[in-house]
């Protein structure tokens, strides 16, 4: 091998010392905290080394041996491999892994397979849906129409029925589902069914469990649609970044509608790191993570419940879950900020059919993924739920409450001492 040339951080401290201090203090924050947004985790050295690279530099509209600039050998190896190792990993016809995210690739779906003013059934947002599931301040719900399907008030989870009834009553051209804060096993069979009824195309928005399915954790939806879509980012432990999945007869399409419709020049360093991560995502020690992910959710859940908080639907069969905290009467947004204070980072998060605004929220949410990859297991879930219980009930306005706050601050700080990663080598070697 030739000479590597990595980032420099000593430059970037003698040069720019506001943006290093930046950056280290962002390392200093993810490793000295317990980061509990379900959609984030921690990827590896060797994706974080591809992202940092000279391919940054380089322009490669198109796609491989069809580019509308020279100098493009390098880069198209990068991007075969990627393509080919995420056909082999999801046993999918045809992958794009240029979308620069979730949002991108889902833009990128809904222009392959509807026209503007076309009908789009998906989740509402209330409920766990996206905000390019239809939302009024998205491409989606502007340039398209959306109808919302919900989840039943009894159990939860979605509401089949309602799905198949809307479907039949306003023939969508497109149905969508895969959620954002959605706890259970989406039924894709039943899904397929009733697209199949309707006449209309199925997209599974695969964005927050998509690493799930690659450990083998969640079944696979590449079977059942006709497009899935996903971000890189969130349990896949890649870039930040898109991709999207399809049938053969599709790829034309969805190739076109990410580039030239959608995009102008890739990322090829992102596109070399989503190859690095879909690699090691086809490792045995990705599945044990994977399946780990799940256990740990269910084991927070759990400890959770025994804090006095309801779990949406009862539990969770992924890597998140989603608490009421009502009977705690405390909101969404004051757990949040407590939390905050206490050095754990979650997220306020809307209850179906919630009372409050969703700046208030009646919930949270919290997933495994990031501490899952530095290491922690049930154990560790079991004391996180206690340290959440204790920091959602410390109002930091009383004496003791900030007492509290600050106590459980020290304790998230000694249990992260004991899973360190981004040592000082790996990062700035
Ligand atoms: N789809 C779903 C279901 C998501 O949860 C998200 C992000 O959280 C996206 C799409 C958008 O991904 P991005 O933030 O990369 O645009």
């Amino acid at each position: 091998m030739g000479t590597f040339w990595g980032p420099d951080f000593g430059a970037l401290e003698r040069d720019d010392p506001e943006i290093a201090a930046v950056l280290v203090d962002e390392v200093a924050r993810q490793r000295d905290t317990l980061q509990l947004i379900a959609s984030e985790s921690f990827m590896s050295p060797g994706v974080l080394a591809a992202l940092g690279s000279t391919l940054a530099n380089k322009y490669a509209e198109g796609y491989p041996g069809h580019r509308y600039y020279g100098g493009c050998a390098q880069v198209d190896r990068a991007e075969e491999l990627a393509v080919a190792r995420a056909k082999d990993l999801f046993s999918a016809d045809h992958a794009n892994v240029q979308p620069h995210s979730g949002a991108s690739a889902n833009l990128a779906a809904y222009a392959a397979l509807a026209e503007p003013g076309d009908p789009v059934l998906a989740m509402g947002l209330p409920y766990g849906g996206h905000l390019t599931h239809g939302s009024k301040a998205n491409f989606s719900g502007k340039w398209f129409h959306p109808i919302a399907y919900r989840v039943t008030p009894d159990t939860e989870e979605i509401d089949y029925d309602e799905v198949r009834d809307l479907a039949l009553a306003h023939r969508p051209k497109l149905i969508i589902c895969g959620a954002t804060s959605y706890p259970r096993l989406i039924d894709f069979a039943r899904f397929r069914e009733i697209a199949d009824e309707a006449g209309a195309y199925l997209m599974v928005d695969a964005a927050h469990f998509i690493g799930l399915v690659a450990g083998r954790a969640v079944p696979s939806p590449v079977p059942y649609a006709d497009v899935v879509t996903c971000t890189t980012h969130k349990a896949l432990r890649g870039p930040r970044g898109g991709m999207i999945l399809c049938r053969a007869d599709l790829a034309q399409r969805i190739d076109k509608a990410v580039f030239p419709f959608a995009q102008g020049g890739p990322m090829m360093h992102a596109v070399a790191a989503k190859a690095v991560a879909l690699r090691e995502a086809g490792t045995p020690e990705f599945r044990g993570y994977a399946q780990q992910t799940v256990r740990n959710a269910r084991a927070l859940a759990a400890g959770l419940v025994a804090e006095g908080m309801r779990p949406v639907t009862g539990g969770t069969d992924n890597h998140l879950a989603v608490l009421d905290l009502s009977d705690l009467g405390v909101r969404g947004h004051e757990a949040e900020a407590r939390c905050a204070q206490a050095g754990i980072a979650l997220n306020k998060n809307a209850i179906p059919f919630d009372p409050e605004k969703p700046a208030v929220a009646s919930g949270i949410r919290v997933g495994t993924p990031s501490v899952t990859s530095q290491g922690m297991r049930e154990g560790e879930m079991r004391q996180i739920a206690g340290l959440i219980g204790v920091a959602v009930r410390s109002d930091p306005a009383t004496a003791a409450g900030a007492d509290w706050l600050a106590e459980t601050g020290e304790e998230v700080s000694e249990l992260v001492r004991r899973f360190p990663f981004y040592t000082e080598q790996e990062v700035m070697a």
